[in-house]
């Protein structure tokens, strides 16, 4: 069946005891043996497993169109799980310009585990080529990447890897393009992430993460026993909310997309604008790969202003309708100042404002843009 259906119907069934059309919150934290101290209905303890996050994982491995889905605390609780999987002296290769919550999972959580890790520019196959050692194991792309907006194409990723060894893994952090935009497990890759806090659950309200492979492997097995035994765990209120998220989530993006366009054409014929990065721009150095492996370009994108730190906060402070706040993915349109977010080690530039383009109409954003950019 379409996405569309997908969204709607997979992972869900009326419920046999109501006929409820909505499936249930099972908050129960337990489930009832057999008298031969069996679970005849597949639920032991609501850690291990429960109805809403069975729901869930079902729902979004169908997205991706595979069988195998996991859903963790954060999206950031799926990062630890896969690099936990990783042993002492492995290496990991990851853009550049990840998102810094995985430089932070893998200097800070993980720094005395022994890992080397170079920090590529993915949009380069020469210098990602490059990058490949003979101990690489886990081959991290984000793309588009947050806050710059790079487009890495996943398709020669994928190929490259598989090239360079057996041994490698590749994963896609695809929380910008959702699984609707970007299907990195198409392209090869072996396993996709996205932080359900986002576009998925849509709504600002719930915090989660997904792990969703192509195929059995060692590291998947290991984010496993990471989610059931380790623990990171939604729960079924969170595993419920993001489910109705993505009941919408199809149609949200279109719109998110059409109005980030809109956005993005008119900051780029401004003044006081200095760049737009934004896929969805002709001449964005990543818009021909972002068309060929995305269906739409997406609801993010940021802009440099002309000036420096102060005149980007300045833009930021004036905005009416923008809420200056970080994360991305709801209804509301959000700006944020992203290098005062991430510290005194940022490699973002201090004239850039991160913007999340939400469900508003897009003259309404454009004209708060108008009046703050004056
Ligand atoms: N990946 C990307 C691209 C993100 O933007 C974020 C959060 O902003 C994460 C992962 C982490 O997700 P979470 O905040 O759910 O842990």
């Amino acid at each position: 069946m379409k996405i569309e259906t997908r969204a709607v119907h997979a992972g869900r069934h009326i419920d046999p005891a109501t006929g409820a059309v909505t499936m249930p919150i099972h908050l129960s934290t337990t489930f009832e043996r057999s008298p031969a101290g069996e679970y005849p209905l597949g639920f032991s303890y609501s850690r291990e497993d429960n109805p809403n996050r069975r729901a869930l994982e079902e729902c979004l491995a169908s997205l991706e169109s595979v069988k195998a889905a996991l859903c963790f605390s954060s999206g950031l609780a799926v990062a630890t799980a896969l690099v936990q999987g990783l042993e002492p002296g492995d290496h990991i290769i990851a853009p550049d310009d990840v998102y810094w919550g995985l430089r932070k999972v893998i200097g800070e959580v993980f720094g005395k585990w022994g890992l080397e890790t170079t920090y590529a520019d993915m949009t380069d196959i020469d210098d990602f080529h490059a990058a490949l050692r003979p101990n690489t194991r886990l081959v991290w792309v984000e793309t588009p990447s947050n806050p710059l907006m790079k487009v890495t194409d996943l398709t020669a990723i994928a190929a490259l890897s598989r090239q360079a060894g057996a041994n490698i893994l590749t994963v896609c952090d695809g929380t910008f393009a959702t699984p609707i935009l970007q299907h990195p497990l198409e392209c090869g890759i072996d396993m996709v992430i996205h932080s359900t806090t986002k576009y998925i659950s849509g709504h600002s309200d719930v915090v989660g993460g997904a792990l969703i492979t192509r195929h059995d492997n060692y590291l998947f097995e290991r984010a496993r026993k990471s989610q059931r035994y380790g623990g990171s765990v939604p729960s079924p209120f969170d595993c419920w909310l993001t489910l109705r998220g993505v009941d919408t989530l199809p149609y949200r993006v279109r719109a998110h997309s059409e109005n980030a366009q809109r956005v993005a054409q008119y900051l780029k014929a401004h003044a006081a604008v200095e760049t737009v990065h934004y896929p969805g721009l002709p001449d964005h150095p990543g818009h021909k790969t972002a068309a060929r492996q995305m269906s739409a370009f997406g609801g993010m994108l940021s802009f440099q202003v002309h000036g420096d730190r102060e005149t980007a906060l300045g833009v930021a402070a004036r905005c009416r309708l923008f809420i200056r706040a970080t994360s991305l993915g709801g209804a509301h349109s959000l700006i944020e100042h992203r290098a005062s977010v991430e510290g005194p080690q940022t490699r973002t530039p201090q004239n850039l404002l991160r913007v999340s383009v939400g469900l508003e109409h897009p003259d309404d954003l454009i004209a708060d843009l108008e009046q703050a950019l004056q």
